[in-house]
Protein backbone atom coordinates (compact mmCIF):
# COMPACT_ATOMS: atom_id res chain seq x y z
CA UNK A 1 0.00 0.00 0.00
CA UNK A 2 1.56 3.19 -0.99
CA UNK A 3 -0.22 6.82 -0.56
CA UNK A 4 0.54 10.03 -2.11
CA UNK A 5 -0.61 13.70 -1.99
CA UNK A 6 -1.83 14.46 -5.27
CA UNK A 7 -2.58 18.32 -4.46
CA UNK A 8 -2.05 21.10 -1.67
CA UNK A 9 -4.40 21.23 0.13
CA UNK A 10 -6.33 24.72 1.28
CA UNK A 11 -9.10 25.30 3.33
CA UNK A 12 -12.16 27.50 3.42
CA UNK A 13 -14.63 27.06 6.19
CA UNK A 14 -17.57 28.03 5.72
CA UNK A 15 -17.71 31.21 8.43
CA UNK A 16 -21.61 31.03 8.75
CA UNK A 17 -21.73 28.03 10.52
CA UNK A 18 -19.81 30.17 13.06
CA UNK A 19 -23.05 32.78 12.64
CA UNK A 20 -25.84 30.70 13.00
CA UNK A 21 -25.63 26.92 11.34
CA UNK A 22 -23.04 25.29 14.14
CA UNK A 23 -24.51 24.59 17.94
CA UNK A 24 -23.26 27.19 20.06
CA UNK A 25 -21.49 24.41 21.71
CA UNK A 26 -19.40 23.45 18.71
CA UNK A 27 -15.73 24.37 18.82
CA UNK A 28 -14.68 24.66 14.98
CA UNK A 29 -11.21 24.74 13.95
CA UNK A 30 -9.92 25.38 18.35
CA UNK A 31 -12.86 28.73 18.23
CA UNK A 32 -15.83 27.90 19.78
CA UNK A 33 -18.52 28.98 18.39
CA UNK A 34 -20.47 30.57 21.53
CA UNK A 35 -17.00 33.12 21.89
CA UNK A 36 -17.31 34.05 18.58
CA UNK A 37 -21.13 34.73 18.74
CA UNK A 38 -20.11 37.21 21.63
CA UNK A 39 -17.85 39.04 20.32
CA UNK A 40 -19.88 39.33 16.77
CA UNK A 41 -21.89 41.23 19.46
CA UNK A 42 -19.28 43.48 20.67
CA UNK A 43 -17.86 43.86 17.36
CA UNK A 44 -21.62 45.19 16.11
CA UNK A 45 -21.64 47.47 19.03
CA UNK A 46 -18.39 49.24 18.45
CA UNK A 47 -19.75 49.44 14.38
CA UNK A 48 -23.27 50.39 15.05
CA UNK A 49 -23.87 51.95 18.40
CA UNK A 50 -27.61 52.39 19.08
CA UNK A 51 -29.63 54.77 21.43
CA UNK A 52 -32.17 52.43 23.01
CA UNK A 53 -32.90 51.11 26.71
CA UNK A 54 -32.55 47.70 26.14
CA UNK A 55 -31.23 44.97 24.12
CA UNK A 56 -33.20 41.87 23.17
CA UNK A 57 -32.25 38.48 21.36
CA UNK A 58 -34.11 37.11 18.60
CA UNK A 59 -33.82 33.80 19.84
CA UNK A 60 -32.18 31.62 20.04
CA UNK A 61 -29.32 31.99 17.81
CA UNK A 62 -29.21 35.76 18.18
CA UNK A 63 -28.87 35.41 22.38
CA UNK A 64 -25.18 35.24 22.37
CA UNK A 65 -24.53 38.21 19.94
CA UNK A 66 -27.03 40.51 21.78
CA UNK A 67 -25.32 39.36 25.07
CA UNK A 68 -21.84 40.61 23.51
CA UNK A 69 -23.82 43.73 22.22
CA UNK A 70 -25.23 44.73 25.39
CA UNK A 71 -21.90 43.98 27.49
CA UNK A 72 -19.81 46.46 25.06
CA UNK A 73 -22.53 49.19 24.68
CA UNK A 74 -23.89 49.24 28.44
CA UNK A 75 -27.07 49.34 27.52
CA UNK A 76 -29.36 46.53 29.92
CA UNK A 77 -30.16 43.19 28.56
CA UNK A 78 -33.45 41.48 28.43
CA UNK A 79 -35.56 38.94 27.25
CA UNK A 80 -38.57 40.30 24.97
CA UNK A 81 -39.36 37.48 23.17
CA UNK A 82 -40.27 33.74 24.21
CA UNK A 83 -40.08 31.12 21.67
CA UNK A 84 -41.67 27.88 21.17
CA UNK A 85 -38.69 25.42 21.35
CA UNK A 86 -41.09 22.90 19.30
CA UNK A 87 -41.04 24.41 15.76
CA UNK A 88 -38.07 24.32 13.28
CA UNK A 89 -35.88 26.85 11.74
CA UNK A 90 -37.22 28.87 9.86
CA UNK A 91 -34.67 29.87 6.73
CA UNK A 92 -34.72 26.01 5.24
CA UNK A 93 -38.42 25.14 5.58
CA UNK A 94 -39.35 24.87 1.97
CA UNK A 95 -42.25 27.24 1.00
CA UNK A 96 -43.20 30.77 1.83
CA UNK A 97 -46.67 29.84 3.34
CA UNK A 98 -44.84 27.47 5.36
CA UNK A 99 -41.94 29.54 6.89
CA UNK A 100 -44.38 32.52 7.30
CA UNK A 101 -46.76 30.06 9.74
CA UNK A 102 -43.71 28.71 11.22
CA UNK A 103 -42.80 32.44 12.18
CA UNK A 104 -45.51 33.24 14.21
CA UNK A 105 -45.99 30.01 16.04
CA UNK A 106 -42.13 29.92 16.69
CA UNK A 107 -41.94 33.59 18.86
CA UNK A 108 -44.11 35.37 20.88
CA UNK A 109 -43.45 39.24 22.60
CA UNK A 110 -43.41 39.84 26.32
CA UNK A 111 -45.40 43.08 26.75
CA UNK A 112 -44.12 43.94 29.99
CA UNK A 113 -40.80 44.07 29.43
CA UNK A 114 -40.99 45.49 25.55
CA UNK A 115 -43.47 48.37 26.05
CA UNK A 116 -42.52 52.08 25.88
CA UNK A 117 -38.74 50.70 25.35
CA UNK A 118 -36.38 51.88 22.77
CA UNK A 119 -35.33 48.42 21.91
CA UNK A 120 -32.27 47.17 19.83
CA UNK A 121 -33.18 43.68 18.72
CA UNK A 122 -29.74 41.74 17.68
CA UNK A 123 -30.26 38.99 15.31
CA UNK A 124 -27.86 36.21 13.58
CA UNK A 125 -28.63 37.14 9.70
CA UNK A 126 -31.26 38.14 7.56
CA UNK A 127 -31.52 35.85 4.33
CA UNK A 128 -34.86 36.20 2.92
CA UNK A 129 -35.96 39.07 5.66
CA UNK A 130 -39.33 37.08 6.40
CA UNK A 131 -38.93 37.09 10.18
CA UNK A 132 -37.40 40.17 10.96
CA UNK A 133 -40.52 41.88 9.23
CA UNK A 134 -42.89 39.49 11.23
CA UNK A 135 -41.10 40.57 14.21
CA UNK A 136 -40.80 44.26 14.42
CA UNK A 137 -44.60 44.47 13.20
CA UNK A 138 -45.43 42.10 17.16
CA UNK A 139 -42.96 44.88 18.97
CA UNK A 140 -44.37 47.78 17.66
CA UNK A 141 -48.22 46.04 18.12
CA UNK A 142 -46.84 44.79 21.76
CA UNK A 143 -45.86 48.72 22.53
CA UNK A 144 -42.25 48.93 21.29
CA UNK A 145 -41.33 53.01 20.80
CA UNK A 146 -38.91 52.32 18.41
CA UNK A 147 -37.02 49.14 17.02
CA UNK A 148 -33.33 49.11 16.45
CA UNK A 149 -32.26 46.36 14.54
CA UNK A 150 -28.78 44.89 14.64
CA UNK A 151 -27.06 41.92 12.81
CA UNK A 152 -24.11 40.03 13.99
CA UNK A 153 -23.28 39.11 9.79
CA UNK A 154 -23.12 40.94 6.94
CA UNK A 155 -26.13 41.02 4.31
CA UNK A 156 -26.62 37.96 2.67
CA UNK A 157 -26.64 38.54 -1.03
CA UNK A 158 -24.98 36.01 -2.73
CA UNK A 159 -26.16 32.42 -2.76
CA UNK A 160 -24.40 29.44 -1.17
CA UNK A 161 -23.46 26.45 -4.02
CA UNK A 162 -21.84 24.47 -0.62
CA UNK A 163 -24.87 22.64 0.85
CA UNK A 164 -26.45 25.36 2.55
CA UNK A 165 -30.30 26.49 1.02
CA UNK A 166 -30.12 30.09 0.37
CA UNK A 167 -32.42 29.50 -2.75
CA UNK A 168 -32.00 31.43 -5.88
CA UNK A 169 -30.43 35.08 -5.41
CA UNK A 170 -33.55 36.77 -5.96
CA UNK A 171 -35.42 35.60 -3.05
CA UNK A 172 -32.61 37.27 -0.59
CA UNK A 173 -33.75 40.70 0.29
CA UNK A 174 -30.00 42.62 -0.21
CA UNK A 175 -31.12 41.92 -4.01
CA UNK A 176 -34.17 43.06 -3.51
CA UNK A 177 -33.70 46.33 -2.75
CA UNK A 178 -32.14 49.75 -3.81
CA UNK A 179 -28.47 48.93 -5.06
CA UNK A 180 -27.23 52.17 -3.85
CA UNK A 181 -28.17 51.73 -0.05
CA UNK A 182 -28.57 48.35 0.55
CA UNK A 183 -28.75 48.70 4.42
CA UNK A 184 -31.68 51.68 4.14
CA UNK A 185 -33.09 49.63 1.43
CA UNK A 186 -33.21 46.61 3.67
CA UNK A 187 -34.30 48.34 7.13
CA UNK A 188 -37.52 50.29 4.86
CA UNK A 189 -38.42 46.70 3.82
CA UNK A 190 -38.26 45.18 7.23
CA UNK A 191 -40.13 48.38 9.06
CA UNK A 192 -37.03 49.04 11.27
CA UNK A 193 -35.84 52.63 12.91
CA UNK A 194 -32.01 51.95 12.02
CA UNK A 195 -30.00 48.75 11.04
CA UNK A 196 -26.59 47.83 10.99
CA UNK A 197 -24.68 44.66 10.23
CA UNK A 198 -21.58 43.31 11.41
CA UNK A 199 -18.88 44.03 8.08
CA UNK A 200 -16.70 41.35 6.94
CA UNK A 201 -13.92 41.94 8.35
CA UNK A 202 -15.10 42.49 11.49
CA UNK A 203 -16.84 39.08 11.26
CA UNK A 204 -13.80 37.23 9.94
CA UNK A 205 -12.00 38.88 12.94
CA UNK A 206 -14.58 37.93 15.51
CA UNK A 207 -13.52 34.16 14.16
CA UNK A 208 -10.23 34.33 14.43
CA UNK A 209 -9.52 32.40 11.18
CA UNK A 210 -7.06 33.79 9.26
CA UNK A 211 -8.94 35.56 6.11
CA UNK A 212 -7.88 33.42 3.32
CA UNK A 213 -9.37 30.05 5.07
CA UNK A 214 -12.76 30.90 5.64
CA UNK A 215 -15.87 30.89 3.25
CA UNK A 216 -17.73 34.59 3.49
CA UNK A 217 -19.16 33.80 -0.79
CA UNK A 218 -22.88 34.32 0.87
CA UNK A 219 -21.66 37.55 1.97
CA UNK A 220 -19.05 38.75 -0.04
CA UNK A 221 -19.20 37.18 -3.88
CA UNK A 222 -16.07 35.40 -3.40
CA UNK A 223 -16.48 31.34 -3.77
CA UNK A 224 -13.38 29.91 -3.00
CA UNK A 225 -14.12 26.92 -5.44
CA UNK A 226 -15.53 28.89 -8.09
CA UNK A 227 -19.27 28.71 -9.56
CA UNK A 228 -20.96 25.07 -10.32
CA UNK A 229 -21.14 24.37 -14.00
CA UNK A 230 -24.89 24.18 -15.54
CA UNK A 231 -26.45 24.89 -12.52
CA UNK A 232 -29.01 28.16 -13.43
CA UNK A 233 -27.91 29.87 -10.02
CA UNK A 234 -24.65 30.05 -11.17
CA UNK A 235 -25.55 31.72 -14.31
CA UNK A 236 -27.73 34.70 -12.25
CA UNK A 237 -24.45 34.80 -10.01
CA UNK A 238 -21.87 35.53 -13.02
CA UNK A 239 -24.27 38.09 -14.22
CA UNK A 240 -24.13 39.89 -10.97
CA UNK A 241 -20.48 39.90 -10.53
CA UNK A 242 -20.00 41.57 -13.71
CA UNK A 243 -22.55 44.20 -12.74
CA UNK A 244 -20.24 45.12 -9.32
CA UNK A 245 -17.49 44.85 -12.02
CA UNK A 246 -18.70 47.24 -13.89
CA UNK A 247 -19.85 49.34 -10.83
CA UNK A 248 -16.56 49.16 -9.15
CA UNK A 249 -14.95 50.02 -12.50
CA UNK A 250 -17.00 53.01 -13.04
CA UNK A 251 -16.33 54.03 -9.33
CA UNK A 252 -12.29 53.97 -9.75
CA UNK A 253 -12.81 56.19 -13.16
S1 LIG B 1 -21.37 30.41 0.83
FE1 LIG B 1 -19.66 29.72 2.11
S2 LIG B 1 -19.96 30.85 4.05
FE2 LIG B 1 -21.91 30.96 2.95
S3 LIG B 1 -23.10 29.23 3.77
FE3 LIG B 1 -22.06 28.53 1.88
S4 LIG B 1 -20.13 27.59 2.60
FE4 LIG B 1 -20.95 28.84 4.27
Amino acid sequence: MRSRRFAKTTHAGCIFEYVYLARPDSVIRGRSVNAVRLELGRQLAREFPADGDLVMPVPESGTPAAVGYAQESGIPFGQGLTKNGYVGRTFIQPSQTIRQLGIRLKLNPLKEVIAGKRLVVVDDSIVRGNTQRALIRMLREAGAKEVHVRIASPPVKWPCFYGIDFASPGELLANGVDENDVVQGIATAIGADSLGFVSVEGMVAASQQAPAEVCCACFDGKYPLGLPEGNPNAAAVEKMQAAQAAKNASATA
